[in-house]
């Protein structure tokens, strides 16, 4: 079977097709990541724009490479929450399209449930396994117990790690340097990091232990934009120019988020454990989404994991990040499964907020 994934939730238009066993048979991929870099952010109108310009192109890219027509898909996947709506309403009204021309099933999509399972299609993970979804917009903590399934450990209760990251790289003027062209926010902080203390510039304890099962990064991000705020005046910085120790500031601002990360993980061993919720001998935690592309957090991340007789399984920073490849996988596990296709496929609404499984956060807490 093959199934097309069509991604338009965020600044990415991406469209692939995978088969029953995982493989890639078509992908492509338009990014914004550039053009959200230089505006500071996504703006949706015109994310928008630039998805309908490409969203034609790129569906009909994957389904060229995949040798395929519309109308030999066993299915069409197409995020339709949580996301921006002026962005997920283009993916959605071209799956709608090529469902009215191919009377081919629609299975509608959660975002970050797809960023949850695309390790599945790389390796073998039974449910239920543990996942830590890192990205520009969420910060959740869950059990996977079936494809549409989840328990809510924790999640974030004011800015995510993507957006800390990225309000970081920016106010260091991170994006004047040769080596950071290209590069998301993240990307360049880890960048930078390589050669950085991690000890240089540390943060001060942010959190209390009160509501232990919730992440919060505005406390760590508002932190460093001060610190960086108070270089520049100590340094004599001017207009585009860049702090002499933007390296240990990203290292150090790095590790705080590590840090963070990892006592989080923590206390959800420790409640999987005691309440036991994931297998005692096969224990799994997969971080997917954006910021687990960081090299630097992952081995952190492994040494939690090692303690706590886990194995740490990242997909390849290409598929953490938003794409295609992860709704069609999504869609194909769900046709598998027989369920979650669209009644009325040409009536189906996007929601721009939509929960992540079964919130159970206040017991963990
Ligand atoms: P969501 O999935 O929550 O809707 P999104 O789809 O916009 O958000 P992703 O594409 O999953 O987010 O991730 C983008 C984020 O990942 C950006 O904030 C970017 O800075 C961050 N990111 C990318 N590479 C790295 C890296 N190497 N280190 C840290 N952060 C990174
Ligand atoms: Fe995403």
């Amino acid at each position: 079977a093959r199934v097309l994934g069509i991604e338009t939730s965020c600044d990415d238009t991406g469209a692939a097709v995978v088969d029953s066993d995982g493989n890639i048979v078509g992908n492509a991929l338009h990014s914004q990541t550039s053009v959200s870099v230089a505006l500071g952010g996504v703006l949706p109108r015109y994310a928008r724009a630039i998805h309908q310009q490409h969203i034609k192109n790129v569906v009909k890219d994957a389904l060229c490479q995949a040798n395929i027509q519309v109308k030999d898909l066993d299915a069409i996947a197409v995020t339709v929450k949580p996301g921006l709506a002026p962005c997920l309403e283009v993916g959605l009204t071209h799956a709608k399209r090529l469902v009215e021309e191919s009377r081919v099933p629609m299975i509608p999509i959660h975002h970050m449930e797809a960023h949850a399972l695309t390790a599945r299609m790389i390796e073998q993970i039974a449910f239920p396994f543990l996942v830590l979804l890192v990205s520009g917009g969420h910060c959740l903590l869950s059990v996977a117990k079936d494809i549409d399934d989840f328990l809510l450990l924790g999640t974030c209760l004011d800015s995510s790690p993507g957006e800390a990251f990225d309000k970081v790289a920016r106010r260091l003027k991170l994006k004047n340097l040769p080596q950071c062209n290209g590069l998301s926010g993240g990307g360049m902080i880890e960048l930078l990091a390589r050669d950085g203390d991690i000890e240089a510039i540390p943060a001060p304890n942010v959190h209390s232990d009160q509501n232990a099962s919730s992440f919060s990064f505005a406390g760590i991000k508002s932190q460093y934009l001060r610190y960086i705020e108070e270089e520049e005046i100590k340094q004599g910085i001017v207009a585009s120019h860049v702090i002499s120790n933007a390296s240990d500031m990203c290292a150090s601002f790095q590790y705080a988020v590590l840090k963070h990360l990892a006592k989080r993980l923590q206390r959800a061993f420790i409640y999987c454990d005691t309440f036991e919720l994931l297998p005692e001998h096969n224990k799994t935690l997969v971080i997917s989404g954006g910021v687990a592309c960081n090299q630097f957090l992952r081995q952190g991340l492994q040494k939690v994991c090692d303690h706590y007789n886990s194995r740490l399984i990242c997909p390849p920073p290409h598929l953490c990040t938003d794409n295609g490849i992860m709704i069609a996988w999504n869609g194909m596990e769900k046709l598998k499964a027989g369920r979650g296709f669209a009644e009325d496929p040409l009536t189906m609404r996007y929601t721009p907020k939509s929960p992540f499984g079964t919130d159970i956060t206040a017991e963990v807490a």
